[in-house]
């Protein structure tokens, strides 16, 4: 009987949780482009607090794990949601519209959430949100995803 109230304290706790939505590579899961496996522990305490939902726009938009490195062209994610850059992976593949699609599908699932704050990994092509990685240097701007986000007026933050 003490073990099926607990339980149920615990599902109402649970149902309480802030939720926050979180590039799943930060919690661990194996969706990043290397196929590597990462965790931060800093976000991972964030569990004891929060209900944290991993979502992986590149996973969602199609792409394999592992899968070729990409790169935005020219400008950054909001040049691309303009139509105006496109993005290719390092064997010249055009990736653009899985990036828009995985953008517009992240969205949706933070919007079906009514999440308010969302938690991204740095320097991605699709969840940078300050810089983006060119020909192997730091540039600012954000990942396709971070700038779909950005014009939602989601509140955004970055991690390593
Ligand atoms: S940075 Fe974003 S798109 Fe890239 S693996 Fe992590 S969650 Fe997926």
């Amino acid at each position: 009987m003490a073990n099926k109230i607990n339980k149920k304290e615990k599902i109402e706790k649970s149902k309480k949780k802030e939720k926050i939505i979180v590039s799943a590579c930060l919690l661990g899961e194996k969706c990043r482009y290397d196929g590597l496996v990462i965790k931060n522990s800093e976000i991972n305490k964030l569990a004891e607090k929060f209900e944290l939902i991993p979502v992986c726009p590149e996973v969602l938009g199609g792409l394999p794990v592992p899968r070729p490195p990409a790169e935005i062209e020219s400008g950054d994610g909001h040049t691309v949601l303009e139509g105006n850059s496109r993005i290719l992976d390092n064997l010249g593949n055009d990736v653009t519209v899985n990036f828009i699609k995985g953008a517009q599908t992240t969205l949706r699932i933070i919007q079906g959430h009514k999440v308010q704050r969302v938690i991204l990994k740095s320097k991605s092509p699709s969840c940078g949100l300050n810089n983006i990685i060119r020909n192997g240097h730091k540039i600012k701007g954000s990942g396709v995803t971070a700038a779909l986000l950005l014009q939602n007026r989601l509140s955004l933050e970055e991690f390593e």
